[in-house]
């Protein structure tokens, strides 16, 4: 490598590959990036589902929203709902709870979940605290015609068609940001004598070198584990589903409701994801392959999808296959793992973008300009990033330890505590006694905040055990309350059906 830090190759252009081509390039105009990827292997093609970081992430690359919205046949997500994980009961009555993006009227303020205890009656605690639910169950937008790019009025992030996001990015890091984009084969890396990578070479064009890695190849990993052997941590014992099978499903006229969240519909050996764009609905079946065939997973696809008024002739789902972990370091002397080739659990809660999203921020924040400064950098990249991984491991875990479901071993083993990870064995029973609280967790930015963590709990039921509140809390809470309720009649009364702005917004920008 150069003594200052002047080239990088980005191996890799799916979804990460593209973020952190464009991020880098937008934030660090003088450095020279090259994109290399292969027409041999495709993209993964899949991962729809964002998290409102999304907003920020594409404002800093400088990608305009209406722009994005128009051509990646994007739709506007609030939050979670999540069906039948509770009890395994189908249907709108009952078994169904929301992990909304806005955070409860009050948070912080307020003894939310001890009011919420107190309350007669079986009201949801989501509902209770956040307009979005209603927000949601009316089929509306999280924002109006007049509201600016990335603003909001209710907060979101984005669904979209993974492959126009692709061609969407690399158009704006190629024409915009000066990326420059290589279509080629990467054959063989060619180590430095001090174990850095000096170039990846290609079938066409030869050697590519640069002074810095990012491995964005995927499931493959062909840089961190196929140069550098750096091992999957796996975590089946904990989450234990290991294959998807997706499938794109038209809708059956075209000004049908477009949902402003995923539904995530759980089902006996997995869950099944569906996430409405304006143009059709991208669903999945996600399975573990230590309790389901693939043949029962395809049934369970099926019904799903029957039951959802998907047309008889949608295609069959390919099958997709993976070992849940992460890399037990991402960042090896000069290279950088982001995306799929550092690890991936599974779709739940959209984390995986996510988390491309804070390690391209960063990569961007802490660049090494000069290879001395790397080493530290590296470490501290791998400290934080296998934190990040574990809190996320914990938050997803979260949705399935506390179901009352019996209907198959995959349930039951979710509910046994040698499967749970440490960290949550201890935080339940504290849980019990008082609400996940900030100081739970390390990092003032988690992926997953301790509001999060309140919504899959009580959303599944937990009753914690908590001590009466003063007159004065009770009523500051009630008074809390009242204002979700006040904010939920003000936005019904003035947010634009979802599909009604998706269509205003795609004619405005043509
Ligand atoms: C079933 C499923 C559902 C998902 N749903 C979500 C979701 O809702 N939300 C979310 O945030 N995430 C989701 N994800 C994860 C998300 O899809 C990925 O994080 C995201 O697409 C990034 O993928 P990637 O760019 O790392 O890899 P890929 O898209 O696989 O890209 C790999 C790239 O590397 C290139 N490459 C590989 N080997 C070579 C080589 N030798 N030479 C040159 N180029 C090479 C390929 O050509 C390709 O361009 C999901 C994943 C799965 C499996």
């Amino acid at each position: 490598m150069n003594e200052s830090l002047q080239r990088v190759v980005v191996l890799g252009g799916g979804s990460a590959g593209w973020l952190v081509a464009g991020l880098l390039a937008a934030e660090h105009p003088a450095l020279h990036i090259t994109l290399i990827e292969s027409d041999e292997v495709p993209v993964i093609g899949v991962g729809e589902g964002t998290w409102p970081s999304m907003r920020d992430t594409l404002r800093r690359i400088g990608v305009s929203e209406t722009e994005f919205i128009r051509r990646c046949h994007v739709s506007f997500k609030q939050g979670s709902r999540f069906d039948g994980w509770q009890r395994g009961a189908s249907g709108a009555s009952g078994d169904r709870y929301y992990h909304p993006f806005m955070l409860p009227v009050g948070y912080g303020d307020a003894q939310l979940v001890a009011a919420w205890c107190g309350t007669p009656g079986e009201r949801a605690f989501a509902d209770l605290v956040s307009p979005s639910v209603q927000v949601c169950e009316a089929g509306l937008a999280p924002k109006q015609v007049q509201t600016p790019e990335f603003g909001a009025v209710a907060n979101y992030a984005y669904h979209f068609d993974a492959g126009l996001f692709g061609q969407l990015l690399r158009e704006h890091a190629t024409s915009r940001l000066g990326v420059q984009h290589v279509v080629d084969h990467v054959e063989a890396v060619m180590p430095q004598e001090n174990g850095d990578i000096a170039a990846l070479r290609t079938r066409n064009r030869g050697e590519m070198a640069a002074d810095l890695f990012i491995d964005c190849s995927g499931l493959s990993a062909r840089l961190i584990h196929g140069h550098y052997g750096v091992p999957l941590r796996s975590e089946r014992e904990v989450l234990f589903n290991d294959a998807a099978m997706p499938v794109q499903v038209p809708y059956d006229r075209v000004d049908a409701p477009v949902a402003s969240c995923t539904v995530a519909t759980a089902w006996a050996k997995g869950w099944i994801w569906d996430i409405g764009l304006p143009t059709r609905r991208g669903v999945g079946c996600v399975f573990s392959r230590a309790h389901a065939s693939e043949d029962e997973a395809r049934a369970a696809l099926q019904a799903y999808l029957q039951a959802t008024g998907a047309p008889p002739d949608t295609p069959t789902p390919r099958v997709i296959r993976y070992d849940p972990g992460y890399r037990k370091q991402f960042w090896v002397r000069n290279c950088v793992a982001i995306g799929l080739s550092s690890g991936f659990i599974e779709p739940l809660e959209a984390s995986a973008l996510a988390l491309v999203e804070l390690s391209a921020q960063r990569l961007c924040m802490d660049l090494p300009m000069a290879r001395a400064s790397m080493d530290a950098v590296a470490r501290r990249f791998n400290e934080d990033f296998s934190y990040r991984w574990a809190r996320v491991i914990d938050f997803l875990k979260l949705h399935y330890l506390l179901s009352a479901r019996d209907d198959s071993e995959y349930w039951r083993a979710h509910r046994d505590p040698f499967s749970w990870p440490e960290r949550l064995r201890e935080l339940i029973p504290i849980w019990r006694l008082r609400p996940p609280a900030r100081h739970d967790f390390g990092r003032i930015d988690e992926v997953f905040p301790d509001a999060s963590y309140q919504y899959v709990l009580y959303g599944m039921g937990f009753r914690p055990e908590l001590s009466p509140l003063s007159e004065v809390q009770w009523r500051t809470a009630q008074a809390c309350f009242d204002e979700a309720a006040r904010q939920a009649r003000r936005l019904l009364a003035g947010l634009p059906g979802h599909r009604s702005l998706l269509v205003h917004l795609q004619h405005a920008a043509a």
